[in-house]
């Protein structure tokens, strides 16, 4: 007998109809002598709405208070699908986070996680009973109520399963799995079976829209696994696990992009030493937060110096570096935010060179100039044209053959 933490999204929640399909999804899984502690969130589009409503009347709202309207989303969500559990012949017992103790800190709407009072659902579980826990919501030490942050229910979820060691944390939402890239951007994108922690926070910009990274972060710390499937349709989803030695690997498990980028240039600053900290210090105390950074060697004391920032703060820090580096007697300064940055993420590229000249090579083919270079044990990352995003994502999707899987891929 295992013990399972199910995590359903809103869309899974979305409706009386919906929250009925769920309870027969949980009701097989108990049918096969498993355990159960479910998590949910709000109905699709009900925190969206409470939001909404806050902001009508203040601006911005009060952020103890907007938790505790926050919270009620989840609240309506676990007393529904206990009573459609419970009329299907199932014994179910809602806890919000209060009632569990899923203890925070006070940091309201992005509260962290504390520690967890496991010892009312281990009873409710001996009892025999599916437990329902409200997503995304915890308490203080003082008692007050406070969210996680938006997407905070995979969290709850991933936090419950460590507390209780279960063995595996499955997160029911709209999507299948985890895809080697966006579907929408190249349609021969594929499923994976597995993807490491690591490289699932490598692929943070496809992977936060299906899962809060804060959840990711969480369960490669604890080492819960974690899985990605639909409640919509059947299938295996993707496994997100450590790897195993042994395991069939692939190089190259994904291509992310970011389209929210922009860069910004410093050219001709005197090369000496606290530079770079002249530069991004002000940037870093505006809580702006820089991606990329490269300097360029100086072959006559002047250096030039680029970074990337989200596109939302490209005038903000382009203030700022005006207002600094003229100071620091600059020759000047440019920036272009029409930039996108395109990783190829994968465990299996440490052990292979070649990764990145075959990168290059493909992307040049298609004449895409690359404007930045990062990389990391297990990803390179260049900064391209915002024009050819689609290009390069898809070019680099067939030259790695990521439309299939492992196995073919060998025998070529
Ligand atoms: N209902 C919350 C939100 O929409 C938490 C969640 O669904 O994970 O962000
Ligand atoms: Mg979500």
């Amino acid at each position: 007998m295992a013990l399972y933490v199910h995590k359903y999204g809103g869309t899974s929640v979305g409706s009386t109809e919906r929250i009925k399909h769920v309870a027969d999804n949980i009701i097989n899984v108990r049918e096969k002598g498993h355990d159960v502690v479910v998590v949910v969130s709000a109905m699709r589009g009900e925190t969206n709405r409470l939001v909404a409503l806050a902001r009508e009347i203040q601006e911005p709202p009060n952020p103890r208070e907007l938790d505790v309207l926050l919270s009620t989303g989840e609240q309506v969500t676990i007393a529904l699908l206990c009573m459609a559990l419970e009329q299907k012949g199932y014994a179910a017992c809602s806890y919000t986070g209060a009632q569990v103790r899923i203890l925070t800190d006070d940091a309201f709407t992005k509260a962290r996680i504390l520690d967890i009072d496991t010892d009312r659902i281990k009873d409710t579980l001996s009892a025999g009973k599916v437990i329902v826990v409200a997503g995304f919501q915890g308490i203080t030490e003082n008692g007050d109520i406070t969210t996680l942050g938006r997407g905070g229910s995979d969290t709850t979820a991933v936090a419950l399963a460590a507390a209780l060691k279960a063995d595996e944390c499955l997160i029911y939402t709209d999507v299948d799995g985890v895809y080697t890239t966006d579907p929408r951007i190249e349609p021969r994108a594929r499923r994976l079976n597995r993807i490491t922690f690591e490289e699932m926070l490598e692929m943070a910009s496809l992977g936060s829209k299906v899962l809060q990274i804060r959840s990711v972060e969480f369960a490669g710390k604890y080492n819960v696994s974690l899985r990605v499937l639909s409640s919509f349709t059947e299938g295996e989803g993707t496994l997100i696990s450590y790897e195993e030695a042994g395991m069939e690997k692939a190089l190259i498990s994904g291509i992310a992009f970011n389209r929210d980028e922009a860069k910004l240039t410093v050219l001709g600053v005197p090369d000496r030493p606290g530079i770079a900290h002249k530069i991004l210090g002000p940037i870093a105390d505006a809580n702006i937060e820089v991606d990329m950074i490269v300097q360029n060697i100086a072959p006559d004391a002047k250096t030039d110096f680029t970074f990337t920032v989200h596109r939302n703060d490209y005038k903000k820090a382009m203030d700022i570096l005006q207002r600094t580096c003229t100071e620091m007697g600059a020759r000047e300064i440019s920036g272009d935010d029409k930039i996108v940055k395109i990783s190829l993420v994968g465990v299996g590229m440490r052990s292979h060179a070649g990764i990145a000249s075959k990168m290059f090579e493909s992307l040049a083919g298609e004449g895409i100039n690359i404007r930045m270079i990062s990389t990391s044990e297990i990803k390179i990352s260049v900064v391209v044209d915002e024009r050819y995003l689609e290009l390069a994502v898809r070019t680099l999707h067939e030259v790695f053959k990521l439309d299939q899987d492992v196995q073919s891929k060998e025998s070529n």
